[in-house]
């Protein structure tokens, strides 16, 4: 069903933020909270205009008894202008890609099977479980570690951990990327400055 389909939202500073499903961005669009963006040109369209769109070829619409309007797959928020405050859950998985499933200490990448988090500052001696005091360590160095630090244990940590900053790439980390999305999440297209 097309109406539960993924719709990226971007703040009104075009900022991917969320994502929601294509009926609510077509209400959104209809009482003019949001306005749709056509990715192959990055027009922007109020509910009118894009209504008067036509429906390239193959592409996902929604049909009414007299019309047939293109799917939106990208909004923009008419008056949202701030990034989600929520961040990067700290998790397993998230400190992995952060890590880029690398051994902190050796450089290694042997495999999730063979990766552990590895407490920079040892939970015996009151390091907790942070961004900031966690690395991902292949089993190898975990075990060479154990208990002590990396100075005593003769290792050396290849970046001083920290937490991840928020990326509009972490919006759509949760569901598959759709193609006309991928503009608007890419690096390249982000390497500006976000902040107001
Ligand atoms: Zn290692």
């Amino acid at each position: 069903m097309v109406l539960n389909d993924a719709t990226l939202v971007l703040n009104k500073h075009w900022v991917p933020v969320d994502f929601t499903t294509v009926l609510d961005a077509l209400c959104k669009l209809y009482a003019g909270s949001a306005r749709a963006i056509k990715p192959d040109d990055y027009s922007v369209h109020d509910f009118e205009s894009w209504a008067q769109l036509k429906v390239a070829e193959g592409a996902p619409c929604v049909r009414t008894a007299t019309i047939a309007i293109p799917v939106p797959e990208v909004i923009i928020l008419a008056h949202y202008g701030r990034v989600p405050d929520r961040g990067l859950a700290f998790s397993r998985g998230n400190l992995f890609r952060r890590d880029r499933y690398t051994c902190q200490y050796c450089g290694r990448r042997p495999g999730t099977a063979e990766l552990t988090i590895d407490h920079v500052s040892p939970r015996s001696r009151g390091g907790i479980s942070s961004w900031t005091n966690c690395v991902v360590a292949c089993l190898k160095c975990n075990s060479r570690k154990a208990n002590r630090t990396a100075a005593e244990a003769g290792l050396v940590l290849r970046r001083q951990p920290a937490k991840p900053e928020w990326s509009p790439r972490l919006v759509v980390a949760r569901i598959p990327c759709k193609a006309s999305w991928e503009k608007f999440v890419s690096d390249a297209y982000w390497n500006v400055e976000l902040k107001e």
